[in-house]
């Protein structure tokens, strides 16, 4: 057993921090536990900025399950953060599912997908996805991450472009980073701007590739999917929709936004998540055979990294079942989203429509603008018995920090309610109202 080092002032300037370290080197005092190295005290200078900023946060743990209401860190409280928008985190069909794939199959895959890794219930899972989404094939990957990046990255070389929502996901930037592409962001939503980047590319010899999300993960209002694939259809591009969002929520049966704006057969790659309202993980991409099977062949994330358990390929496969079956589950969600963005507004909230784009869809903010009272806010909302995440820069654009909440089919209208009641009285207490 080494000394152990006392000095942690390199670690952080604040003291309520270093009392936790002193407590961790007591209950770490017989072994030499590691400490921040001057290696890497750039990160924690970072993390004193965060501080100062008021944007630093420590992880909230979730005691019991992912339901409209739950234990974080203790406390009991309505839940507004998660993407469990149907409620399928915890479906008793769902966790049969997973717990009989686990007896008949064990709990891992055991390779990647190209190597010894593909079970017969991954394809199965694919071929379901296929079906449900009405296109020729589908590849599921480890995440929706990975499947954005997977694929942008892949499909495209040096020559070719991209133009990207500048608001679109951060795995949709990575990969298009990843493709050595050439990137030309269009303003949010703006076809006629994306248009003009097109006619502005028109003589390059190189593939254009148009990507927007579906619905926008931080104000929830919907791209212009269909306008966009007509511009695609005009210039000869490759249309990419990313419908993390939208998987499970827009659409006939959660279809997604390509059935949403009935662009069938118009969008040549359809990314969705099974980690959001299919209520397990993953990420799939949908297409033509030849899409596939290219991905099959190139996508790294596919190519290099193990493939789901079987439990969760079971999961996914059981959650379409119900996406097919119980349709009602859809309908309470949107009849839940209507009613509290209607309250939400009649109790005089910002949620987005002035200067930031209006939600139509179950993810509704609440704008707040600073940083640090964005969080402020956030906590008290929690002491007062409401989780309601604040999301700040550089999640999102700086002055537009803002309450991001969620709902989901199985909040009832009494919670409903009660949220509203929290919300209201804790902005008053803030002079946010
Ligand atoms: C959540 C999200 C992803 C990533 O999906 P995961 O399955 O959680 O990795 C991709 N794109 C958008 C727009 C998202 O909101």
């Amino acid at each position: 057993m080494g000394p152990i080092k006392s000095d942690a002032s390199n670690l952080t300037s604040s003291a309520c921090t270093r009392k936790t370290f002193t407590i961790e080197l007591m209950s770490l005092a017989v072994e030499n536990h590691p400490q921040t190295r001057s290696q890497l005290a750039h990160l924690t200078a970072q993390l004193d900025t965060f501080r100062q900023a008021g944007t630093f946060f420590r992880l909230r743990e979730l005691e019991d399950i992912q339901g409209p209401v739950c234990t974080y860190d203790g406390r009991k409280v309505i839940n507004l953060a998660s993407n469990n928008y149907l409620g399928l985190c915890n479906h008793p069909k769902l966790e049969e599912a997973a717990i009989q794939a686990i007896k008949d199959h064990g709990v891992g895959s055991g390779a990647v997908r190209t190597i010894a890794g593909t079970m017969r219930i991954h394809m199965e899972l694919e071929e379901k996805i296929a079906a449900f989404k009405n296109v020729e094939a589908c590849v599921v990957f480890q995440s929706g991450f990975s499947a954005n990046a997977g694929t942008v990255s892949s499909i495209l070389g040096k020559e070719d472009f991209i133009l990207s929502d500048e608001l679109n996901h951060a795995s949709i930037i990575d990969g298009a980073r990843l493709s050595k592409a050439k990137i030309k962001v269009f303003r949010h939503k703006d076809v006629a701007h994306c248009e003009e980047i097109l006619q502005e590319i028109a003589n390059e010899p190189g593939k254009k590739l148009i990507i927007t999300d579906g619905v926008f993960s931080m104000d929830g209002d919907i791209g212009p999917v269909g306008e966009l694939a007509a511009l695609a259809e005009k210039y000869g591009g490759i249309m990419m929709v990313d419908d993390a969002h939208a998987s499970g929520v827009l659409g006939r049966n959660g279809r997604g936004s390509v059935d949403h704006f009935d662009v069938h057969g118009k969008v040549d790659v359809q990314v969705g998540t099974l980690s959001k309202a299919i209520g397990a993980l993953g990420g799939y991409v949908c297409g033509s055979r030849d899409l596939i099977d290219y991905l099959y062949h190139r996508a790294r994330p596919f190519l290099f990294s193990t493939s789901h358990p079987p439990s969760v390929a079971a999961t996914c496969i059981a959650a379409f079942d119900i996406l097919e079956n119980e349709p009602d589950r859809i309908q309470r969600l949107w009849d839940n989203t209507a009613y509290f963005k209607q309250q939400l507004a009649h109790s005089g909230f910002n949620i987005g429509g002035v200067n930031t784009p209006a939600s139509e869809t179950p993810i509704t903010p609440i704008i707040i603008g600073e940083g640090r009272k964005t969080m402020d806010f956030s906590k008290a909302l929690f002491e007062a018995g409401l989780m309601a995440t604040g999301i700040a820069f550089p999640t999102v654009q700086e002055g537009k920090a803002r309450i991001r909440t969620i709902m989901t089919s199985e909040h009832t209208r009494a919670q409903i309610d009660q949220s509203l009641e929290i919300l209201t009285t804790t902005a008053k207490t803030l002079s946010i109202l």
